[in-house]
């Protein structure tokens, strides 16, 4: 009797919390790990070596370190032909001659990206917030946006000459 009346009633209670914990642990994990994995997938991935096979240092440098040409030295800074800047990682349509504009800040300006060909990231370096501009198809960084443009739409796309390609 002693077995029905203490020690089953034990056994039971063992039994729920270890189903309990485990039901419980099931849960738990995949959220958890599913939210330090929240890295975008790029359509276009390549390995560190890959990159290096195909831009040369200073592309490289402002495309996957997210470096910044100095002002005024880039290829496109002045350059107004008819034609579409596409990234120079991907090729990837990025900018028309349309959306460019003659600006004085030292690189290649626009007032617009091709739909869909940008995306935007809180940027916290410097010691201030901008928004990064990256191409949606590679990663690939292209400069960051200001709410300071002088055209209708209020922006002004500040894109490295390096991160782009000019095709007419
Ligand atoms: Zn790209």
């Amino acid at each position: 009797m002693k077995f029905y009346t203490q020690i089953l009633p034990i056994i039971l209670v063992t039994f729920c919390i270890f189903g309990y914990v485990n039901y419980t642990t099931q849960n738990i994990k995949p959220s958890v790990v599913k939210s330090t994995q929240k890295i975008k997938e790029y359509k276009m991935k390549k390995s560190d070596k890959e990159w290096k096979e195909i831009l040369n240092d200073e592309e490289y440098r402002v495309l996957i370190n997210k470096g910044t040409e100095r002002p005024g030295t880039g290829e496109y800074n002045i350059h107004m032909k008819e034609g579409v800047y596409n990234c120079k990682g991907c090729d990837n349509p990025l900018f028309t001659s349309d959306q460019k504009f003659e600006s004085d800040c030292g690189w290649p300006s626009f007032d617009n990206a091709i739909n869909g060909s940008v995306e935007y990231k809180d940027d916290y370096s410097l010691g201030r917030v901008r928004v990064e501009i990256l191409c949606t198809n590679c990663g690939g960084h292209l400069g960051h946006v200001f709410n300071d443009g002088p055209t209708e739409s209020g922006k002004r796309y500040c894109v490295n000459s390096v991160s782009i390609d000019f095709k007419n």
